[in-house]
């Protein structure tokens, strides 16, 4: 039944041993059903064609019927090309050679009508068109009027005749073997209450569109389908653990009551108490809370995170926090501890640099369930580090954390799951979101914390430094404390470091009347460690750094970012950076310094950095600068999947999948009936694939 779409791609025809390993390797696609899906990236119009008179330079490719009346060679040598002076009847134009002009010569023939391809360049007041396609006018090619399918291909490839045109062949040949074999996915009424094409149709369409209107529907279709299932699988997943994860029930909130009454030093935003109320519905639901909360730098997330804590102690369970970095995890650990002690709960850090004989005893803590609250970083993950009762388990600034971390956590306690919160400050566009944790609930922090200024940002040239240096002498003077920031990106890590290195030097003459801190990723964490502690306390009044900062790292009395080589930073790194100050009662800034030749991008970037402190609104531009797969980073769940569909085009097509998803569900959770039958066979073939993929790379 599948079997078809399993053959290995050599056996098609015209392919063969030699150009099928090629493909594998080029293409990384092995079988009839990776060819098929394939997919073109453009189409070149071959459905009008221009007189010459009609012809402008802004076309990107016309198709032109015209006689040769006259060829010539032109100049010597490597200059030589061949001319040929073509006519219809509104005009003149050339065709010019400068490869393989023998060989082109015998082809020609004068007087005879040619349908003419390529891209027209104006000389003086002709039009011309180098190395264009040619083929001899015929009726039926002047009837055919068709989209010409563009593949992504490569050199290697191009090498061996599979340019686009020779992809475009065995394709043809593909889809004709293919045609009776393509099931179809999607199940009647979906298609007519989307006003879907087929399957077949929309595979067709897509390689060798018919028109334009056409093509549109088979791409909507597709893209329809692959947000449909990749909506489906993470609805399932989450259909699955609230049904059938029972999750302990967490519903006791004396230590809570303790707290604000207490000790809480602050009102909680609204957002924060409606997001304390959400994940609280959720631990005493009896259902297992998977909850991802997204807050902007500074929205107070760690007190979200405390005050379930709160909950989860009070209902007879332990807690633990994990973060992405030794820095910040140590800085949750001071910061709660500050609250702990004053409820008398034990609370212990764990990381890499915990020493073996307090990692001992922590363990035995852990187990006896007299540790309540355990922070700290990867270590956590560790099988050796065993609970006697988990009951809630947070992680921070999630983009740094996986799928399978989240997995792991889960695994921590066996007769119940955890109930899990993953905190991040990276906003993520809506499309993003649903797609990347479409198996969480999401609750949102909209709202700081009365009293903050917006940070000012502006954007410097190398040139103004020492009008930047005067300022920060100025806010050092107010009291006000601040970190410089270098990039330092792998590939040149050595240079980068050099970088630093006499950045921190010039600043230290510079600034010879202040104690300077530095921090880079290649100090021994305890280096790290002090330096930071330092900075921390005021000891030091400025802070030369890597983007070690960049995360979490909180000093309310650092009110001045400067950003060394600000193009080089991606957008969210800026935005994070910047969220490391504004984080106390005082004007905080942001300088972004750069060269002053920048690409077009760099400039969107700083621009954008300038104009707005909305993370959202960051996030969007980012997603649309760099496109969804590079913006996580890693191959996470569902984005990979994606050929056709794109997260920062088709928001819309993806919204009404996913509506049609839980529409879906909520009929059929268990895709029983009948008419939904081949819903269930295409997450079958998906999973079969899934798993070959592994065994494959
Ligand atoms: P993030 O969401 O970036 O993790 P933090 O939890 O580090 O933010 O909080 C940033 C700062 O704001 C901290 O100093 C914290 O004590 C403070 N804060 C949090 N909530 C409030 C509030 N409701 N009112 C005033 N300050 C708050
Ligand atoms: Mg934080």
């Amino acid at each position: 039944m599948s079997g078809f779409f399993d053959t290995k791609i050599e056996f098609l025809r015209g392919v063969g041993p030699q150009k099928g390993a090629l493909i594998n390797k080029e293409l990384n696609i092995f079988t009839f059903g990776e060819m098929i899906q394939h997919y073109p990236f453009r189409y070149e119009d071959r459905s009008r064609f221009f007189k010459v008179k009609e012809l402008r330079e802004d076309l990107e490719h016309v198709q032109v019927i015209a006689k040769i009346r006259h060829i010539e060679t032109i100049g010597m040598g490597r200059k030589k090309r061949l001319v040929a002076h073509v006519t219809d009847e509104t005009g003149e134009m050339e065709l010019t050679w400068f490869k393989g002009i023998q060989w082109v010569v015998k082809k020609l023939v004068i007087g005879t009508p040619y349908v003419i391809f390529g891209k027209p360049n104006r000389f003086g007041r002709k039009f011309s068109i180098a190395h264009p396609e040619m083929e001899p006018l015929t009726t039926a090619k002047e009837e055919k009027s068709f989209f010409q399918p563009i593949y992504p291909t490569t050199d290697k490839l191009r090498a061996r005749f599979l340019d686009a045109k020779g992809i475009s062949k065995i394709m043809e040949g593909l889809l004709q073997l293919a045609y009776p074999n393509i099931q179809e996915t999607l199940p009647e009424d979906i298609l007519l209450r989307f006003n879907l094409i087929t399957k077949k149709e929309a595979l067709k369409q897509i390689h060798f569109p018919d028109q334009l209107e056409i093509l549109q529907k088979a791409r909507f279709r597709l893209k329809f389908e692959e947000f449909f299932f990749v909506q489906l699988r993470l609805l399932m997943m989450k259909l699955t653990r609230t049904e059938k994860s029972l999750g302990q029930v967490l519903n006791q909130t004396e230590l809570l009551t303790r707290f604000y009454r207490d000790h809480i030093p602050f009102e909680l935003t609204e957002a924060q108490k409606r997001v304390v109320r959400e994940a609280y519905g959720d631990m005493k639901s009896g259902k297992q809370m998977n909850r991802l909360l997204q807050g902007d730098v500074g929205s107070g997330k760690t007190m979200v995170a405390f005050i379930c804590m709160l909950i989860a102690i009070s209902s007879g369970t332990q807690t633990c926090l994990m973060a992405p970095t030794e820095i910040l995890a140590n800085q949750h650990f001071e910061g709660l501890k500050t609250y702990a002690d004053k409820m008398s709960l034990p609370i212990a850090l764990l990381t890499g640099s915990t020493k073996k004989s307090t990692r001992k005893i922590i363990h035995q803590m852990l187990l006896s369930g007299d540790l309540k609250i355990l922070i700290g970083t990867h270590a956590l993950l560790e099988d050796v580090v065993q609970f006697k009762n988990l009951g809630m388990a947070i992680m921070d600034e999630q983009h740094r954390f996986g799928v399978a971390q989240r997995a792991k956590l889960w695994a921590k306690n066996t007769t119940y799951l955890p109930h899990i919160l993953v905190m991040t400050a990276t906003p993520i566009p809506r499309t993003l979101a649903m797609t990347l944790y479409g198996d969480l609930d999401i609750s949102v922090i909209d709202e700081l914390p009365a009293g903050r200024k917006p940070i000012q940002t502006v954007h410097r040239y190398d040139k103004d430094r020492l009008k930047v240096f005067g300022f920060i002498r100025k806010q050092i003077g107010l009291g006000r404390q601040v970190y410089i920031v270098y990039p330092l990106i792998e590939e040149s890590e050595k240079m980068d470091l050099k970088n630093l290195m006499d950045g921190y030097e010039s600043i230290c003459r510079a600034f010879s009347e202040f104690p300077i801190s530095i921090v880079h990723g290649n100090m021994k964490a305890a280096d790290k460690d002090f330096e930071m502690q330092r900075f921390v306390k005021g000891e030091t009044k400025i802070m030369v750094a890597t983007t070690v900062i960049e995360v979490g790292v909180n000093v309310p009395n650092a009110s001045v970012m400067i950003v060394e080589n600000a193009e080089r930073f991606g957008l969210s790194q800026l935005h994070q950076l910047r969220g490391r100050v504004g984080r106390g009662a005082d004007q905080s800034y942001c300088i972004l310094m750069t060269k002053y030749e920048l690409s077009k991008d760099s400039r969107v970037r700083i621009e954008t950095m300038v104009r707005t402190n909305d993370g959202f609104e960051i996030a969007d531009v980012d997603l649309k600068l760099r496109g969804p797969g590079d913006l996580m980073g890693t191959q996470q769940s569902g984005i990979a999947d994606l050929l056709i569909a794109d997260l920062s085009k088709d928001a819309p097509i993806l919204t009404v999948a996913r509506d049609a998803v839980q529409n879906l569900l909520k009929e059929d959770p268990d895709l029983i009936q009948p008419q939904n039958s081949m819903i269930l066979r295409q997450i079958r073939t998906q999973k079969k694939h899934a798993i070959n993929w592994s065994r494959i790379s």
